[in-house]
This record gives C-alpha cells, structure tokens and sequence, in this order.
C-alpha cells in the first residue's frame, strides 16, 4: 500500500486531517504491552478508521503488532481488501444479500437462522457466533445459545463453515468499577464451555474493547477488539495519543466596530472595537454547530473564541488584537501539546463523546499522512 508523503505544511489547501501514523503504531505498541502476553490485537477501523482512513490506519495497526482487522459492514471489509489488506477481517453487520460477495471474511452470528442463511451461501465462511452477555445490543440470547452451539457444530461437521471464535462486548468497560465486565467474563466462559461441549473448538475468544483491554483481565480471551485506543480516545488514561489534527487557515480578517453583529441572527455582539477572522469550515466539516457559544481554536499560539453562528461551511473567530492576516495557520483540534483544543474539549462544547467528532468529519476534509516530526 501507497502511503502519501507530504512535506511538512501547516495546511496544504483550505483546512486538512493531518494524520501521524507513527502515533497509530505507538498506540498498538503501548496497548500490546498492557494485555496478556499473547494476546492478539484486531484493530477496529469502521467507519473509515473513525474518519482517520480505514486502509492506512489498518496499515499501521498491522505494522505494529495487531493480526486481525474488524469493521461493522461488510462493504467496509471489502474496501480493505481492495486497498490489498490480507489479514483477517470479522464484520459483523451485513444481510443476507452480501453473503455472497463475503469471501474470505469472517462474519459475526447470533442466530440460527442466520447461521442457516451462511450454510447455505456458496462460500464457506469463518464465523464468530456472538453470545449476549449483558450488552443486550445484539447476540444469541442466553437461552439460545445451546441451540446455537448445536446447530453450529452440525453445520461444522458438514463442512459449511467453520466456527473460528466466539465473542461478546462489554457495556461498561470504560468503568474503573469492573463488576459489570467480570459478570460479562463469566457469562462468556460459561458459553464457551458449553460451545466446547457441543463439540465446537474456537481459535478465539474475545470481549474487551480498548478500554476493557486495559481494565480487565481477562486470562480466558486471547484476542481484544481495539478501536478508539488507535485514535488516542483514552477513556482510562494508559497515554494514548491522538494522531490526528485538524487544520485550517485564516481566508479574511476585518475590524468590527463595538455594538456590530456577526453571523446570522448576530448571536454575537461585539462588546468593543475587534478583528475578526473568517475561517473556511463549518458543520459540513464536522464542527459542531452546537458547539459554537464555548468554542474555541488555536491561532498564533493563543485560543481564540469562535464568535456567532457556526454555518455550514465557514465561522468567524474574535481575534481582539491579535495580529493576523489571510493564510495564517489555525489548529481546530489535535493532541493538546500546542495549547490547542482536543477533540474532546469539542465534544464537551457540543455535549457529546470524541468518538462522534472524529466520525463527524466532513468528507470534503483531505486528509494528509505523515510519519513521525514531518507534520
Ligand atoms: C467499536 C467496536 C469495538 C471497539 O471499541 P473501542 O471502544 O472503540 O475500542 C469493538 N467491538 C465492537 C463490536 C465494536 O462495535
């Protein structure tokens, strides 16, 4: 895979993601060594690696230790293995209708009439069958299970498909409190040794997600499922790090006079004399219109206040004295190290977690890969 080079800009074009996949490789490495020995890493680049790039993120991951990649559809899967990922992919949202374009991925069941409708697709499929172990979003219900395990085991012995794991997800695993995810555990063991004893034998088992990685021991899984660690959404604090920033440029500076309004409906007044600069990204990039009371960016080193309404495609910022021009740097958000904000402060402003930030991403946004210094 091509990875893009770029020398170091502040903002090629209007505004850009600039992405340093060294961090993505930094978080899997910081992440291996706080799991189990042995334990395997499948890297969770859904929704187009949360909006970072599912194929050069899964690059990265893979490059730095992780052995599985996992996406929740299934036209996700098959745009990893057109960009030439070989390592193998567990989805587990699809219909019935994509069995058949479902080559070579494993797909998550929960039900048997779904494990019917894979036994009978022309392809013999890799399935992870997924218990319910509290989540209650999805999974065989508990009072299913033997029957699931059963009817598995059938197929197996026909040789239809081939159980390679079985799973489940935590509710709570970014809790310090680990009761919930124990009681999960347990759930889990207690399905896999009925699995066992319907006579199937998975190659993995596996439960936690980043946060439960990290929270949870859980000596029975030798695989964790890992999305929001690669992007550095830390919900427990392990010194993950965020490999993106989101960059832009000043496109027009004019003084206002005390008593003027800006934007539509003149939400803001300006209490005296300012300069205030018109940055060229709004909503449809993914900056929260909600957001726009408390919101600030980064200019010159010193935070400025978003003032007036976040529009669609562009907003102003009060830069009182601050001098700026045309073609002057702003940081959106990025990792914090500049002063700037973090994606999280922009999910606090508009009353929401980082994760929908980073996914709410225009797709007008380029992004641009570096490695390492070169932003
Ligand atoms: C998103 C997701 C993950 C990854 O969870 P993070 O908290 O982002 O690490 C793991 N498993 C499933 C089923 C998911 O949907």
């Amino acid at each position: 895979m091509n990875l893009v080079q770029s020398p170091a800009r502040p903002c090629v074009g209007l505004a850009e993601t600039v992405i340093d996949l060294s961090v993505v490789r930094d978080n899997v490495k910081t992440l291996s060594k706080r799991i189990r020995p042995g334990t395997e890493i499948m890297a969770i680049v859904k929704a187009d690696g949360f909006n970072h790039g599912a194929a050069q993120i899964a690059t990265a991951a893979i490059e730095a230790g992780a052995t599985w990649l996992g996406v929740a559809r299934a036209e996700e899967a098959l745009q990893l293995r057109a960009a030439g990922l070989t390592e193998p992919i567990m989805i587990w949202l699809y219909d019935a209708s994509e069995l058949l374009l479902l080559k070579d991925i494993d797909v998550s069941v929960s039900t048997v009439a779904e494990l019917q409708q894979i036994a009978s697709a022309p392809n013999v499929h890799n399935v992870h069958l997924k218990l319910d172990t509290g989540m209650h979003r999805g999974g065989s219900a508990p009072d299913q299970w033997i029957e699931l395990t059963r009817t598995a085991a059938h197929y197996e012995a026909l040789g239809t498909l081939r159980i390679r794991g079985i799973w489940s997800h935590l509710s709570h695993g970014d809790e310090p409190d680990a009761s919930h995810s124990t009681r999960q555990l347990q759930l889990l063991r207690t399905g896999v040794a009925l699995a066992r004893r319907a006579g199937l034998t998975p190659d993995f088992v596996h439960l936690a997600n980043s946060s439960g990685a990290l929270t949870l021991d859980a000596p029975d899984c030798n695989m964790v499922r890992i999305g929001a660690g690669l992007f550095g959404i830390d919900e427990v604090d392990a010194g993950l790090r965020q490999p993106m920033q989101f960059v832009t440029k000043v496109v027009q500076v004019r003084r206002i006079r005390a008593g003027e309004g800006v934007s539509y409906g003149h939400d803001f007044i300006a209490e005296r004399d300012t300069t205030v600069a018109l940055i060229p990204i709004g909503y449809a990039d993914g900056v929260p219109r909600i957001a726009g009371a408390q919101a600030s960016v980064l200019v010159r080193g010193v935070r400025l206040p978003v003032v007036g309404r976040i529009t669609m495609d562009q907003f102003v910022v009060d830069a009182g004295d601050l001098p700026i021009e045309v073609g002057t740097p702003v940081i959106v958000f990025g990792n914090g190290d500049a002063g700037e904000p973090t994606a999280a402060d922009w999910a606090d402003w508009a009353g929401t977690i980082p994760h929908e930030i980073y996914c709410g991403l225009g797709t007008r946004v380029p992004r641009r890969y570096v490695e390492g210094t070169q932003r």
